[in-house]
C-alpha cells in the first residue's frame, strides 16, 4: 500500500497553477509574480526549495476533489488558486485516490501542505495550521422519519457514522463520550447505511451530504439538524518547515469576505443547480398532485353524494306528505299545519277558510265504469283543485277516499266561498274520459270561513264544515254549503 502510493506520488506530480505542466519552475516562487510582499526570510525559503507539493482530499466534492483528468477542483481549489497567484507560488498536486492515502502521505513529509484541513491535536504532531479560511456548518443526517435533531445529546447511545479519518471526529467524541461513532470509507456508505437502519446517524459536512444524497437518490434520509461542531477548516504545512506556515497565513490573510462568498456562492450555486433533481421534483410534485386529486375527488363526491341525499330526504319528506294517486297533500300534512295555521290566522286576524269536499255520488261512478275510471276522476279532481288553490296560503289536501279539503289563509269569506264555487263549476262543466269512457261528475262542498279565535278546536270547525257539506248533500248535491246557522248562507246553484 505504502509502495503504490509513493508510486502514485511520482506519477501523479501535477501542476495545479494554469501555467502548462510542463512549467520549467525550478523553485516554490517566482518573485516577479507575486502581490504580496514575501519577507526575507521566507523568500530565501521559497527560492532555496523546489515546488510546494500538496496533498488534498480526492474524493470530497463540492469542497474539493480530484476529476477525472487528474485536476484540482471544488471550492478549496478556487482558494488554494487565489493563494497561488497571490503569492507566485509553484505548487504541485499530489494526485492520490483516498484520504488515507494523503494522510499517509504527509505523515511521512511526502506533501508539504494539505489545501484544507481542520486543525486537531494530535495532527499538530506533524503538521502547523493557518487561520481557517473555510467553514464548513456540521450536519447530522437521519432517516426522515426521525425529528429535527437540535443537539448530540438527543442521540445518544446511537449508533452514528462518520467519514474515517476526518478530524472534527476527534473533538466531537471528547466533547460528546456518551456517542457511538462508527467510521464509514464514504458518504455514499454511511448514508445507506442510515437509510438501512444499521445506523441511527451519519456525521458529515452539510455540503457533502447534501451532494450525496442527491447523487446516489437517497430520499428516505435528511439533514436532521447541525452538530454544533462547524469544521473550522485552515491550510495545514508541515511543521518540520515553519516559514511556510507564514506563507500561507500570509496569503490566508489577503482572502476579502467578498471573495470568500464569492467562492462559496460559486460552488453553491453550481451545486444547486446543477444538483436540481428533477427526478425528485417531479416524484414529490406527483405525490402532492395525487393527493390534491383524490382529495378533490372525494370533497366534490361527497358534496353531491350530501346534496343527493338531502334531495332525496326532502323528496322522502315530501312524499310522506304527498298522496300517491293524486299529488294531493295528505292528511298526515294536514294534520301538522292545521293547529299552526288556525294560530296564524287567530293572531293576525286574518280568515281561515276549511272547505270539505265530497264527490258526489262517486259510488255509483265506481260501479259503472270501474273503479280505475273513479281514480280517473279523483286526478281530474285534484288537478283543478290544485290550479284553483295554487297561492302560498293554500293548501289542497287529500282528505281520504273521495274527500278533500282546502285549508287557506287570508282573504274574506266571500272571496273564499266564491273562489270555491267557480272551482265547483269547473268540474260541474268538465268531462272525464278514460280510454274509451267519459261522464260528468259533480262534487259537494262544506266550508267554515272566518277568523278564528285562539282558542278554537281546529276538528271542531271541520266538524262544522262536514256538517254543511252534508248539508250540501242533502240539498240536492252539486252545491256548496256554508257552516252557520242561517240557511240564507248557503249558496245553492241546483243540480
Ligand atoms: P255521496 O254523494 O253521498 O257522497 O255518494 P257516494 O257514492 O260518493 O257515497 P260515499 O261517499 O259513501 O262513497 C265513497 C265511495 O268512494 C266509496 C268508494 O268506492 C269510493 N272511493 C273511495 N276512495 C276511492 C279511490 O281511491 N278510488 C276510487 N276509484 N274510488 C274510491
Ligand atoms: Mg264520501
Ligand atoms: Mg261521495
Amino acid at each position: 500500500m505504502a509502495v503504490m502510493a509513493f508510486l502514485l506520488v511520482l506519477g501523479g506530480l501535477r501542476a495545479v497553477q494554469a501555467q502548462p505542466a510542463t512549467s520549467t519552475a525550478k523553485t516554490a516562487v517566482d518573485p516577479a509574480r507575486a502581490q504580496v510582499q514575501w519577507s526575507e526570510r521566507e523568500l530565501a525559503y521559497l527560492q532555496s526549495r523546489g515546488p510546494i507539493r500538496m496533498c488534498v482530499a480526492p474524493d470530497w466534492m463540492p469542497i474539493e476533489g480530484i476529476d477525472r483528468d487528474g485536476g484540482y477542483t471544488g471550492m478549496a481549489a478556487d482558494f488554494i488558486r487565489l493563494m497561488i497567484r497571490r503569492g507566485g507560488l509553484n505548487v504541485q498536486l499530489v494526485r492520490t485516490r483516498t484520504w488515507d492515502e494523503s494522510f499517509a502521505l504527509g505523515q511521512r513529509r511526502q506533501c508539504d501542505i494539505f489545501s484544507l484541513l481542520m486543525d486537531s491535536p494530535s495532527r499538530r504532531s506533524f503538521l502547523d495550521f493557518t487561520t481557517p479560511y473555510l467553514e464548513i456548518p456540521g450536519v447530522i443526517a437521519t432517516s426522515v422519519n426521525v425529528p429535527f435533531v437540535a443537539n448530540l445529546e438527543q442521540v445518544r447511545g446511537k449508533r452514528l457514522g462518520h467519514m474515517r479519518g476526518f478530524a472534527g471526529i476527534e473533538l466531537l467524541r471528547q466533547s460528546h463520550p456518551g456517542i457511538q461513532l462508527i467510521p464509514v470509507d464514504s458518504y455514499e456508505e454511511g448514508l445507506t447505511k442510515v437509510q438501512d437502519g444499521e445506523l441511527y446517524g451519519f456525521i458529515g459536512n452539510m455540503m457533502s451530504v447534501g451532494r450525496a444524497l442527491q447523487e446516489n437518490k437517497i430520499y428516505d434520509v435528511k439533514i436532521a439538524g447541525r452538530i454544533g461542531h462547524d469544521n473550522l477548516m485552515s491550510v495545514a504545512t508541515r511543521n518540520d518547515q515553519p516559514v511556510l506556515r507564514d506563507v500561507f497565513q500570509k496569503l490566508v490573510d489577503t482572502i476579502t469576505p467578498a471573495e470568500r462568498q464569492d467562492i462559496m456562492n460559486r460552488w453553491i450555486a453550481v451545486r444547486f443547480e446543477e444538483g436540481f433533481d428533477y427526478r425528485r421534483f417531479w416524484q414529490i410534485f406527483g405525490v402532492f398532485a395525487l393527493v390534491g386529486v383524490v382529495t378533490l375527488f372525494w370533497a366534490t363526491k361527497l358534496r353531491r353524494l350530501n346534496a343527493e341525499l338531502r334531495a332525496a330526504n326532502s323528496r322522502l319528506a315530501e312524499t310522506s306528505r304527498r298522496d300517491g294517486l293524486t299529488g294531493l297533500y295528505n292528511r298526515m300534512h294536514f294534520d301538522e299545519i292545521v293547529v299552526p295555521t288556525l294560530h296564524l290566522c287567530a293572531r293576525n286576524a286574518l280568515t281561515m277558510t276549511l272547505a270539505i269536499i265530497d264527490l258526489d255520488r262517486f259510488k255509483d261512478i265506481n260501479d259503472t265504469y270501474g273503479h280505475p275510471f273513479g281514480d280517473a276522476c279523483l286526478r281530474h279532481v285534484a288537478a283543478v283543485l290544485r290550479k284553483s288553490f295554487r297561492r302560498d296560503s293554500d293548501t289542497a289536501v287529500r282528505y281520504g277516499g273521495e274527500e278533500l279539503i282546502v285549508i287557506s289563509v287570508g282573504g274574506t269569506p266571500p272571496e273564499m266561498i266564491e273562489r270555491l264555487e267557480a272551482f265547483r263549476r269547473e268540474i260541474e262543466q268538465s268531462l272525464v274520459a278514460l280510454d274509451s269512457r267519459q261522464s260528468r261528475l259533480t262534487l259537494s262542498i262544506g266550508v267554515w270561513s272566518a277568523i278564528p279565535d285562539v282558542h278554537d278546536d281546529p276538528m271542531q270547525l271541520l266538524k262544522l264544515a262536514d256538517a254543511a257539506l252534508y248539508r250540501a248533500k242533502r240539498e240536492g248535491r252539486n252545491r256548496l254549503a256554508v257552516a252557520g246557522d242561517a240557511v240564507s248562507q248557503v249558496s245553492s246553484q241546483g243540480a
